[in-house]
């Protein structure tokens, strides 16, 4: 099939990316040319495992090309798939993005005469795309929703094993106006047979993607507040308590006794919080939404509540442990979201880098790939320095706070920070570390949800 891809983000550009591989021919639009200009200079603008290398492979053989020209795309294509960014601004969901991508293929319809499927990948808030895409849609083309076709086709990767996800969906989802619309977006994932196509209206689709992210949400908050009550308790340790739930063969389906799938134990895990681009803005916008609508929903609220609080747990241990925080050097091993990505959208390491600097602490920010993008944020001064190599900010720092589970961060020896720190003090804000290991070789220990002074 012949696809145009709008927005080429995170989503975007694995879609686009993806569906060339399998075969169909795809046009990538961005607003941002210099996006436009990398990815036909064959470099992905994002990092994300194994992206850069299909990128090349689809580029050479032509079934993927970007432009910044939204209208050509459109007329020489038969679907497009609108993967814009949907923040959460001013208290609510910012459908700008979405609004000017519809007014823009709407008016492009305008002028085409062959049948067109227009579908919305980007998370949007229930109704959105039945009212105010369908209706910018018809007023911008003169055309009724029919003449054209109308879909909702959330994405459920993971930013880090996104092509992986993308490749290998667990399902997918397809909210479509009308069986037209949902046997053109069948086609698109023909070769996709593995994963149940869920055939769904339009905003039961909208709904189900906000329920998904909002209900892993919850899980890591449920996690960090029994880590929080399992700290007050003393000498429980919130690994060991999950993992005694989480053996559960409800949880954790097994066949022959051995786990087929590391199902709910992946986010039924205390830590930092959650951040990056989806679960924080997706569940505000939903508790936004849904107070719209006139109900409070407490759960909601509370997930928020707790994940904001995380971060300054963290701080707090430490401390309790430094007294002050003043004039101390701390670093924080992980700017990420999570490993693997550049991305440091509502990252738990951003909180924590402002709140050691608003108590007047020098922090040395490290990561292998997200310095970049976090210097955006906080550019390097005085009082904050970053480097890509832990060793040296281990010899610098008087404690050290693991944020993001990097592996060249998970695989740092008790001898090694032993050796390199002055007075070895580790937070283990991932509870990646094995505590008797570092306690052993005399490193002082701190793990979320683990308390040992009672
Ligand atoms: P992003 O911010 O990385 O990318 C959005 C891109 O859209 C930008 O490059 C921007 O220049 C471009 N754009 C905006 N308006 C445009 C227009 N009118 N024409 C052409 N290009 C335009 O966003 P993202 O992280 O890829 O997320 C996109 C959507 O997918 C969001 O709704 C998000 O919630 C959802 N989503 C994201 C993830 C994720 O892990 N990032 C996972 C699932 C769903």
């Amino acid at each position: 099939m012949r696809i145009s891809v709008i927005g080429t983000g995170y989503v975007g550009l694995v879609t686009g990316v993806c569906l060339a591989t399998k075969g169909h021919q795809v046009i990538c639009i961005d607003k941002q040319l210099k996006i436009v200009k990398k990815i036909n200079r064959m470099e992905a603008p994002i990092y994300e495992p194994g992206l850069e290398e299909l990128l090349r492979n689809v580029i050479t053989k032509g079934t993927l090309v970007a432009t910044t020209d939204l209208k050509s795309a459109v007329m020489n294509t038969d679907i497009s798939i609108i993967s814009v960014g949907t923040p959460f601004r001013d208290g609510k969901i910012d459908l700008r993005y979405i609004e000017s991508a519809a007014q823009e293929i709407g008016n492009v319809l305008k002028e085409k005469n062959s049948y067109h499927v227009i579908c919305v990948k980007s998370t949007v808030i229930p109704t959105t795309t039945d009212t105010l895409v369908k209706s910018i849609l018809e007023d911008a083309s003169g055309k009724k929703a029919g003449e054209f076709g109308l879909a909702m086709n959330p994405e459920f990767l993971r930013e880090g094993k996104a092509v992986q996800d993308f490749m290998y969906p667990d399902r997918i989802v397809i909210g479509a106006y009308d069986k037209e619309s949902f046997e053109s977006m069948k086609n698109v994932y023909k070769d996709f047979f593995d994963a149940p196509i869920l055939k769904v209206n339009l905003r039961t689709a909208e709904m189900i993607k906000y329920t998904a992210n909002a209900l892993l949400a919850t899980l890591i908050s449920y996690s960090n507040e029994v880590a929080v009550i399992c700290e007050k308790v003393g000498k429980i340790d919130v690994k060991e308590v999950l993992e005694g739930v989480t053996l559960d063969k409800r949880f954790n389906p097994r066949v022959n006794n051995q786990l087929i799938y590391p199902g709910m134990v992946s986010y039924l895990k205390a830590g930092c919080g959650f951040g990056g681009s989806c679960f924080p803005k997706d569940v505000q916008a939903l508790l936004a939404f849904s107070k719209e609508l006139g109900y409070f929903p407490s759960m909601i609220q509370a997930t928020l509540a707790i994940n904001y609080a995380q971060p300054y747990r963290l701080i707090e241990r430490l401390e309790e442990i430094l007294d002050t925080l003043e004039n101390t050097k701390i670093a924080v091993l992980g700017l990420s979201f999570k490993p693997e990505t550049d991305d440091i959208r509502e990252s738990p390491s951003l909180v924590i880098i402002k709140e050691l600097l608003a108590k007047k602490a020098k922090v040395i920010g490290v990561d292998p790939i997200a310095i970049e993008n976090t210097k955006k944020k906080f550019p390097q001064n005085e009082l904050l320095h970053y480097s890509t190599d832990y060793k040296h900010a281990l010899q610098e720092a008087d404690a050290a706070i693991l944020v993001t589970a990097w592996s060249d961060f998970t695989k740092i020896s008790p001898q090694e920070v032993k050796k390199l720190m002055k007075i070895p003090i580790l937070i283990d804000g991932r509870r990646v570390f094995d505590k008797s290991s570092f306690e052993a070789a005399g490193v002082q220990y701190i793990g979320v949800g683990l308390a040992e002074y009672l």
